[in-house]
């Protein structure tokens, strides 16, 4: 066997995630690797949950990063808040609710769905009605920013609902955290979690987590352990807890947490504010250009993603012969639809760094011509459109 080192492709990654990763990550990433338990480590974990807070507006103490993707951080909300016999109402409007409901089921819980169509946001009057016709419900899941469709729902309302009824709220802002406005106090959110590779630009495989002091109080007074032992918040708080010995629990990925660091730091740097804004103002210049070409966006206006756009695919046009061209010979990755929208729609990313004009151009110029290579004829002229709408959305 002759195996020689990977070099991977450069890509120009507007999927759904993973997105750009900022050389400055990268760089962070590649420092030397430290014991897990040394103390410059520590202080380094430190003011990682301190930047983790600041970006999901959040005061609470529980907030750090699980060790695994952001399907880890679903699981770790689900297992610690769950117990057998307790019933969830759970927001399906897209791929994501749909593994709510199993993580529901896999704790021992009993599901009730509150579905919308995909494309649409969750319903709060259906939620409103769920609750009411359910007392006694445990908490309500939802997700804020679908990324399968590229819809927002509203987090503050929701959260307020379960509130209202007594139930706990588990929020997944893997996509909104660092793209659009997560204000976990502020809703009064009780546990939320989000990935790295979305929003925040660093590479996949961390799923920053919060809970709130009722959620943490909850899962102190659960009858039965937890069926996760990794997962198993109580647990990993020994190793997570600042003040005093730190508790061997797992060997935590040093240096993938050398770049979450770094790319906190970056967000810190930029604003919050100045985030969300750049991704309004680049979505704002694709909306523009893709609507030159005659193109079409999935969701209304109201309930748009600016960092996961769903265009539709106009009849006559190859869906995934248009993203295949696309990465093979313009090295740039879109993603396809998903569910009942697979074939339907392209998934077009605008996460983290990739919020920016230049790629909205690149991907413009890159979709001209590959219509046009494979007979599609579209007007001219959407990469100045975009121009145009970036500069108009800096106000
Ligand atoms: C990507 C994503 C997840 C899963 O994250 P992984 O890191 O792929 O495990 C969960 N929820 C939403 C909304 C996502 O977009």
């Amino acid at each position: 066997m002759t195996s020689s080192s990977f070099e991977p492709p450069r890509r120009v990654l507007m999927g759904p995630g993973p997105s750009a990763v900022h050389q400055r990550v990268l760089d962070a990433m590649a420092r030397p690797t430290i014991g897990h338990l040394d103390p410059a480590f520590s202080d380094m974990m430190e003011d990682l949950k301190g930047l983790l807070r600041a970006a999901f507006k959040t005061e609470n103490v529980l907030t750090f990063p699980v060790s695994a993707p952001g399907s880890a951080g679903m699981e770790a909300c689900f297992v610690n808040l769950v117990e057998p016999g307790d019933t969830v109402v759970v927001c399906v409007n897209g791929v994501f609710g749909t593994r709510m409901v199993e993580n529901v089921k896999r704790c021992g819980g009993t599901p009730v769905v509150v579905a919308d169509e995909w494309g649409a946001p969750v319903d709060l009057d259906k939620v409103a009605d769920t609750l009411k016709a359910n007392p006694g419900v445990k908490a309500l899941a939802f997700v804020h920013a679908e990324t399968s469709t590229g819809v927002c729902s509203d987090a503050a309302a929701l959260c307020r609902l379960a509130t209202d009824h007594g139930a706990l709220s588990i929020v997944d802002t893997v996509t909104s955290l660092g793209g659009i406005p997560v204000e976990v106090d502020a809703w009064g959110a009780d546990a939320v979690y989000s990935g790295t590779q979305k929003c925040l630009s660093c590479p996949p495989g961390l799923s920053p987590v919060t809970f709130s002091k009722r959620a943490a109080e909850v899962v102190e007074t659960r009858q039965t352990t937890v069926r996760s032992w990794f997962l198993d918040v109580s647990l990993l708080l020994g190793y997570w807890k600042g003040e005093g010995a730190r508790v061997y629990h797992h060997t935590a990925p040093v240096n993938a947490l050398y770049g979450l660091h770094e790319a906190l730091i970056m967000l810190h740097e930029e604003g919050l504010e100045a985030a969300w804004a750049r991704h309004v103002r680049a979505h704002q210049a694709l909306v523009a250009g893709l609507e030159v070409m005659g193109l079409q966006m999935l969701v209304d206006k109201a309930h748009r993603l600016p960092q996961l756009n769903a265009v539709r695919v106009s009849d006559g046009i190859d869906e995934a012969a248009v993203r295949t061209r696309l990465l093979a010979g313009h090295n740039l990755e879109i993603g396809a639809g998903l569910g009942t929208l697979a074939g339907k729609v392209w998934r077009i990313g605008l996460m983290g760094q990739g919020a920016d004009l230049g790629y909205v151009q690149i991907f413009l110029m890159a979709l001209e011509r590959t219509l046009s290579d494979l007979g599609v004829r579209v007007p001219d002229g959407a990469e100045d459109a975009a121009h145009v709408a970036w500069g108009e959305a800096a106000g």
